[in-house]
């Protein structure tokens, strides 16, 4: 009896220690999937690395500088998406010169949107800057972008609604670790800090009014999770403080990392860069993962100095896709002395080259 029992007994011993340990190991491996998520922030019409001011080459600003690291850190990975987090429209010569002298002709795109057209943006959000040249101007310009413009907390007065696309929930097919593919869907929501109704009183009042942050993510991240989002990233342009909270705060981003479902916090407004020293005394704050209350955050600057990137892991509990793992980091288009550390993407020079000149021409005119 008892010996008849020992083969029995080794069973497990064999299945677990030999080929089937390997199996479930390639089982496991191949529902990992690393996803990258990329950030430009505060654009202020920072196409091009020029100061229009002082007439001549600035290679610490400019898209065209930081596309060149968009694009490398997407050929680095597998699966990637592009964000942009608002404040893009507005900031500098070509931005004036395009609203307040040009304007938008009939049925042609803004270059800001024609350079994010062909960079192929997964979503943007709108910043607070983007009411500046009123909400006509923005309305037609946001016509020429060829992806979901959102903003969840700015609400039409007349309808009682979300004026702008307050989350969208894309489908992406995205390649495992073992090459398997799979379909996620990823929710995007927008924020911007609701003292636009002081800053753009003018534009907005009557028009639209601000929920607080924090508010409108109450309202609308259990819609996103009841259509099916398996992540959620917020595009928050806002900026990052623990300071006690309170709904008229400007800079959200420290309580929107709280929320159980959002995965990943794109931030902006406050022109900083996260994780980076500025924010060593934050608390619950791992600097050298980029997390704050163990979520990946990341804030690129500003006029394309940097690029954000957050690469997450995502896997399979309880058949639900989670994140298993995240870290952020920033990568610069310059060093310290303004010395370019990328290449100018010429392409994408050459989409919003026309615009670029025609506000050098325009500045040489006036004779500044
Ligand atoms: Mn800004
Ligand atoms: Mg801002």
């Amino acid at each position: 009896m008892f010996l008849k029992k020992i083969p029995f007994l080794l069973i497990p011993l064999i299945l677990f220690y030999t080929p089937f340990s390997r199996h479930v190991y390639a089982a496991e491996n191949q529902g990992i999937i690393d996803l990258r998520i990329l950030e430009t922030t505060d654009l202020h019409s920072s196409l091009v690395n020029y100061d229009y001011y002082q007439t001549k080459v600035d290679n610490r600003i400019g898209l065209v500088k930081t596309a060149t690291l968009i694009h490398q850190a997407r050929n680095e990975v597998k699966n990637s998406l592009l964000f942009d987090d608002g404040d893009h429209l507005k900031g500098n010569p070509l931005g004036e010169y395009l609203a307040r002298i040009r304007g938008i002709n009939h049925g042609k795109t803004h270059p800001v949107y024609r350079a994010f057209n062909s960079l192929g943006y997964d979503a943007i959000a709108i910043g607070n800057h983007e009411f500046n040249y009123g909400l006509k101007f923005l309305n037609a310009a946001i016509k020429g972008a060829n992806m979901p413009v959102l903003n969840a907390n700015v609400f039409s007065v007349k309808k009682n609604k979300p004026y702008f696309t307050p989350y969208i929930i894309l489908k992406r097919q995205v390649v495992d670790q073992s090459g398997t593919k799979h379909t996620l869907k990823i929710g995007v929501i927008g924020f911007m800090p609701t003292q636009i109704m002081k800053w753009d009183k003018a534009n907005l009042e009557g028009k639209v009014y601000a929920k607080p942050i924090i508010d409108a993510a109450k309202e609308f991240i259990p819609m996103m999770k009841a259509k099916g989002a398996d992540l959620i990233i917020a595009l928050a342009h806002t900026g990052i403080s623990s300071e006690p909270y309170n709904s008229e705060t400007e800079n959200a981003v420290y309580y929107l990392t709280k929320f159980p479902e959002i995965d990943a916090v794109l931030a902006g407004h406050s022109h900083s860069v996260f994780p980076g020293p500025i924010f060593q005394n934050l608390a619950n704050t791992n600097m050298t993962k980029g997390l704050i209350n163990n979520k990946p955050v990341v804030m690129a600057g500003s006029f394309g100095s940097r690029l954000g990137i957050i690469d997450l892991k995502i896997g399979k509990i309880a058949g639900k896709w989670t994140v298993l793992q995240g870290t952020s980091t920033t990568k610069a288009i310059s060093d310290e002395n303004g010395r370019s550390l990328v290449k100018t993407d010429k392409r994408l020079f050459r989409i919003i080259k026309f615009e670029h000149q025609e506000t050098v021409d325009f500045i040489r005119k006036l004779g500044l």
